[in-house]
């Protein structure tokens, strides 16, 4: 049984946008997939590193969650991730944000991730892919942090060129 599922993509370290590049092909290899426009944002958490680029893609897979979640963390280590200290720098941030209708609840995996609704550059990506999703019955697109988005677009065509 195949699952919608929803992936946010961070970067600020090293080749930003080639990175993010990578990973959504990589991530088009599990099935097939759309991409919301590109953004760049100010950091979450310490404030003396660089800016973001952050997307969402929409992924139509077979995979169960956590060999999902397998998947991404190869890609984020084949990025050169290393882990620096929380919410810090990294070359490749994969975090899977919606899987289908599913609640999962384990160390390794919580879904719906837990920053969807309070992060504008995890919900602005994901509207592009579904203006009209929801998560608890809340429609995304309602939500008020919306309203001051700290985020620009970067590139609204077809920057992974997928
Ligand atoms: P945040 O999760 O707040 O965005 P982060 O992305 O910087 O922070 P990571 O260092 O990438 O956090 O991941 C830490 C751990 O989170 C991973 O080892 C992973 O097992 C766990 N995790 C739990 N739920 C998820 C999820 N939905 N997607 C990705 N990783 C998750
Ligand atoms: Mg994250
Ligand atoms: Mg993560």
């Amino acid at each position: 049984m195949s699952a919608v599922t929803y992936i946010g993509l961070g970067s600020n370290l090293g080749d930003s946008l080639q990175i993010l590049t990578e990973a959504v092909h990589k991530i088009a290899a599990l099935g097939p997939v759309k991409v919301s426009k590109l953004y760049q944002s100010p950091p979450m958490g310490p404030q003396d590193q660089p800016n973001y680029l952050n997307a969402a893609v929409q992924l139509v897979t077979d995979l169960a969650p956590l060999a999902l979640l397998d998947e991404l963390q190869r890609f984020e280590q084949e990025s050169g991730r290393v882990r620096l200290r929380r919410w810090g720098e990294r070359t490749l941030d994969l975090d899977l944000l919606m899987y289908g209708q599913e609640q999962i609840q384990n160390e390794r995996l919580t879904v719906p991730h837990i920053g969807v609704m309070e992060r504008d550059f995890v919900l602005i990506p994901l509207l592009d892919l579904d203006a009209e999703l929801q998560l608890k019955g809340q429609l995304l697109k309602d939500l008020p942090i919306l309203k001051h988005p700290s985020l620009d677009v970067l590139d609204a065509g077809n920057w992974a060129k997928i």
